[in-house]
């Protein structure tokens, strides 16, 4: 399903699936369905439903207006000549491969959607299917695949604090045991929600920044990656609102210091093999993985527009801070845009990839990992 566009009446197989799946849904407890795409300015945003309704969903979509591709991230609204009216209307599909029963969030499952008009037709502000085209195209033109996630840095602050005011709620050092000890049952709980939830986590650690933990999660294909940071934001969420927590995952949480990024990995694949080991190019790269790294170094600045695209993400873009200000490769260096990350012997063949900085998450990470 996550492969192809939505089909008006369901693909072949699918409404039974969706049957079938409303009973399981109900016999765990699960009410309604949250249904969730990004807008253009990287606001998750969602529908819901019934569990009883998800046949129909996968059927015949469920409505919500097109004029949220114009949202700006502080819900205001821009008009341009070809989005942003209020007329009009799309179907939201869900994507039964990634529906998700959420831990945190009890009586509630979660699935990414693709969005088509109401004629059938693929909507064309629809990050997820840009992204599912862009890389059919590349296995079909190419025939190269990508991996990829996405990392989530997130402040986490006291719940009691006034107003949208930002208070710590921990105050250990940068990677600090303390730091780790004051979110000790949280953490447990976001670790056993997102292993619940099929998330492959690699790290979780307490970062730089006041308040600031991390997140790091094994790679996936581009759109199963840019979905499953969708679903361990939300997931970041409920946890730490059952613990009285509130989190930001803003550019630049206090407007200086270290910010939070939401660095790309990327590694593009033939034929089953990692192009960015066992070559005979720099850093261990096949010459078609340094071509690739090559691309977007060069587009980097232009890159950026959909990577670090709110007015906060030039408040983290900052030299020292290790995000990736300086339009650069190195190998295993932090503080340029690209990392070329060898891995460590013995599992390069997996483990070497392309690590991209210059990327919050503010960015939709379908347009992000697309472009
Ligand atoms: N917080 C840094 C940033 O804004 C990244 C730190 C790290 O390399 O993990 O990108
Ligand atoms: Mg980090």
């Amino acid at each position: 399903m996550s492969e192809s566009d939505p089909v008006p009446g369901g693909r072949p197989g699918e409404v039974e699936r969706a049957t079938a799946l409303t009973g399981e849904l109900t016999g765990q407890g699960v009410h309604g369905l949250v249904l969730a795409y990004v807008d253009t300015a990287g606001i998750a945003r969602v529908k819901t439903v019934p569990t009883a309704k998800l046949a129909a969903a996968a059927a015949w979509g469920v409505g919500m207006s097109p004029v949220f591709d114009t949202f700006l991230a502080d819900d205001s609204i821009v008009a341009t000549d070809v989005l942003g009216s209020p007329d009009g209307d799309l179907r939201l599909y869900p994507d039964l491969d990634r529906l998700t029963v959420l831990a945190a969030q009890p009586g509630w499952a979660w699935a990414p959607v693709d969005r088509i008009t109401q004629e059938g037709a693929p909507h064309p502000a629809c990050g997820r299917t840009v992204l599912r085209r862009i890389v059919a195209g590349a296995a079909e033109r190419h025939g190269i695949t990508f991996r990829a996630a996405v990392e989530v840095e997130w402040a986490v602050g006291r719940g009691d604090a006034d107003g949208d005011a930002f208070v710590p709620a921990v105050s250990g050092p940068a990677y600090g045991a303390a730091r780790q000890v004051e979110l000790s049952d949280c953490a447990a709980d976001l670790l056993a929600a997102l292993a619940a939830q099929g998330v492959d986590v690699e790290q979780f650690h307490p970062e730089y920044a006041a308040g600031q933990f991390e997140v790091s999660v094994g790679a996936l294909g581009p759109v199963a990656a840019a979905d499953h940071s969708v679903l361990v934001r939300q997931t970041i969420r409920a946890v730490s609102r059952r613990h009285g927590l509130r989190v930001s995952f803003a550019p630049a949480v206090l407007g200086q210091g270290v910010g939070n990024g939401g660095h790309l990995h990327l590694s593009a694949w033939r034929d089953g093999t990692n192009l960015h080991a066992g070559g005979t190019a720099r850093y261990g790269m096949t010459a078609e993985a340094e071509s690739f790294v090559a691309g977007v170094l060069g587009h980097l600045p232009a890159l950026t527009a959909l990577t670090a695209p709110s007015p906060a993400s030039r408040l983290r873009l900052r030299p020292s801070q290790w995000a990736g200000v300086f339009t650069a490769w190195g190998r295993e260096t932090r503080e340029a845009a690209l990392r070329i990350v060898t891995g460590t012997a013995g599992i390069r063949d997996r483990a070497a990839n392309l690590e991209v900085k210059p990327v919050d998450l503010a960015a939709n990470p379908y347009l992000a990992l697309a472009s």
